[in-house]
């Protein structure tokens, strides 16, 4: 999703925040190599379920 197409999904009350939220998403729950599917509260809207933890 790019972030034009992000930023229109995104509540009002949080864009001013939603840079660091994605970044704290980032670093403890979406981690690059290790994601921690199983309790990201997206997993049912991730599109890439393959990245899913063993
Ligand atoms: S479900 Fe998607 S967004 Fe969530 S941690 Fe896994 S890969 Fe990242």
């Amino acid at each position: 999703m790019g972030v034009e197409k992000l930023l229109k999904v995104i509540p009002g009350k949080f864009k001013m925040d939603v840079y660091q939220l994605l970044s704290l998403h980032g670093g403890y729950t979406c981690v690059a190599r290790k994601p921690r599917c199983g309790s990201c509260v997206i997993e049912d809207l991730c599109e890439f379920k393959d990245k899913t933890e063993v």
